[in-house]
């Protein structure tokens, strides 16, 4: 009886969270999305806050000021659409040698001080700025968590539909796992699909702002390079196959042109000037 009702419930709910969250991505890729952006921007500003607990913020004003010029440039790009203004944006900076950065839905941009030694300068800085706020405007982390709530919910529809008595241990155990899925994939790897994604908007972004779209190559490049026994973090999170070189090189001739259009209106982003040395 009771496993009779939590099957029917748990299929009425699949099918209603299916149907509710089809959307498609700004590179035309179907994709699930099950949270509502306000739940989504809610975790990623409470995890944000977390962030700035745990870890130790850089307060050199240069380092900041440097940073705050590339990351302004960038999100001046980003179009209404996506439901962001500029001044929406947080950016901290932390001090800590990891080669990382990431973004998070509410319009959190974290740096490391550590990535900052990796680029070179304001191109490859904007690249990897431009790339994470990518994996935010096309809604990657509500994707990445969509596919886990469903895979819990999968599995505890078959826990319930192999029990023949529900007992109530069963029972805590599916709504358990249900819950479970909500408190990962904020932070968890993207996949292939999703660093594509985020690399193509990404480079498109850095061109708009007025950042040469070939510095992307060359990071990325510099990255796979370092490996090694200390591999840079933020590839733990971003995996970078070299088909990925392959595609923003491939992408270069298409955003040499945007690149040059906003130089010549006038998007000339001078950050470097700021850069420490
Ligand atoms: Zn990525």
């Amino acid at each position: 009886m009771v496993a009779g009702m939590l099957k029917r419930i748990g299929l009425v709910t699949l099918l209603s969270m299916t149907a509710a969250g089809c959307a498609v991505s700004p590179t035309g890729q179907k994709t699930l999305l099950l949270n509502s952006p306000a739940q989504m921007n809610a975790m990623g500003t409470q995890s944000f806050e977390q962030m700035k607990e745990k870890l130790s913020v850089e307060d050199d004003t240069r380092v900041n000021r440097y940073v705050q010029c590339v990351a302004d440039a960038i999100v001046m790009e980003v179009p209404g659409e996506y439901g962001y203004a500029p001044q929406d944006w947080e950016l901290v900076v932390f001090k800590d040698e990891a080669v990382n950065a990431f973004a998070l839905p509410g319009g959190k941009i974290g740096v490391y001080t550590g990535m900052l030694k990796m680029t070179d300068n304001q191109h490859q800085l904007a690249s990897v700025i431009g790339h994470e706020v990518s994996h935010v405007l096309a809604q990657h982390g509500n994707a990445r968590m969509s596919q886990q709530m469903l895979t819990q919910l999968g599995m505890a529809a078959a826990t319930i539909a192999m029990a023949d008595r529900v007992d109530s241990k069963t029972q805590q155990a599916a709504i358990l796992a249900l819950g479970l899925g909500a408190q990962y994939g904020i932070l968890l790897p993207y996949s292939r699909q999703h660093e594509s994604e985020a690399d193509t908007l990404g480079q498109a972004l850095m061109a708009q702002a007025g950042f040469d779209p070939r510095e992307a190559t060359t990071l990325w490049q510099k990255m796979g390079q370092k490996g090694g026994a200390t591999p840079p973090e933020l590839l733990s999170t971003h995996p970078a196959p070299n088909t990925r070189i392959q595609q923003l090189n491939a992408q270069v001739e298409q955003y040499m042109p945007v690149y040059q259009q906003a130089r010549a209106s006038g998007r000339k982003p001078d950050c470097d000037r700021l850069k420490p040395r």
